[in-house]
């Protein structure tokens, strides 16, 4: 009933040759139908990506996006300018954003605001670390990360969370397809309390999912597809975990 999403977050990564010869081997694959497919490259490879894409069904996604109108704001982009680009998706507090930049839930809350308004559908990040997920907390973490980063715009169009442990971003450490789903089954819990269309809002999974475990952790109800980081910097490996959503 949802369609899967598979995103890319390449986070820092690529140069335009390195940018180009994965864009490349991501074209020389037919995505599924029944698949959505996007990549989320640099600000300064948007662009590049955007082209690259113009004859393909995968979509291009920016990481970020700042909150307010184009403005005083240096070093920063408006969402308007991302949607002018091409840009169909914005990751939005992802966890190394919260950790580096200190981005608390109310300015992610008003960057989906502004995302949605520039007519951008947001991928939406919360998580635990490892120390609250030990602790118990990890429920009423990712609890408080959905209330404050949704606020405001629970009937935002296309929206889609990401589940990404922060203990398994990067580390090789995945949640296992049960720690996954439980979670992802409380999301969806939580954001049907918060009045958000819970059964169509696709709940993405993200932390090490790789070709080797992305088919078990698809094969879960509540999950609706991967935000992918290492293993998305990969053709081959990118294309393995589409084609297994
Ligand atoms: P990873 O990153 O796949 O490299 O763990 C995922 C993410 O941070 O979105």
């Amino acid at each position: 009933m949802r369609r899967p999403l598979v995103a890319g977050n390449w986070k820092m990564h690529g140069s335009r040759d390195s940018v180009g010869t994965l864009l490349n081997g991501l074209m020389a694959q037919s995505v599924p139908e029944t698949v959505d497919v996007a990549v989320c490259p640099t600000y300064v490879h948007l662009d590049q990506a955007v082209a690259a894409c113009a004859n393909s069904v995968i979509a291009v996604g920016a990481q970020d996006c700042w909150h307010a109108e184009p403005g005083a704001y240096t070093g920063d982009v408006a969402a308007v300018m991302l949607e002018e680009l091409g840009c169909e998706w914005v990751i939005l507090g992802h966890s190394e954003r919260r950790s580096y930049h200190a981005e608390a839930d109310a300015l992610i809350a008003a960057k989906l605001q502004a995302a949605a308004a520039a007519g951008l559908k947001p991928i939406v990040c919360v998580g635990e670390t490892l120390d609250q997920r030990e602790s118990g907390e990890a429920e009423a973490v990712v609890a408080r990360q959905l209330r404050g980063s949704l606020e405001g715009a629970v009937g935002t169009a296309g929206l889609v969370i990401a589940y990404e442990p922060v203990w398994a971003i990067g580390t090789g450490l995945t949640a296992s397809p049960e720690q996954a789903q439980q979670m992802h089954a409380f999301i969806r819990k939580q954001l049907q309390d918060l009045g958000v269309d819970a059964q169509q809002t696709r709940i993405l999974y993200g932390g090490s999912v790789k070709p080797g475990n992305a088919g078990e952790l698809f094969a879960q109800d509540d999950i609706d597809g991967a935000l992918v980081g290492g293993a998305a910097l990969k053709a081959e490996d990118f294309n393995a975990i589409i084609a297994a959503a």
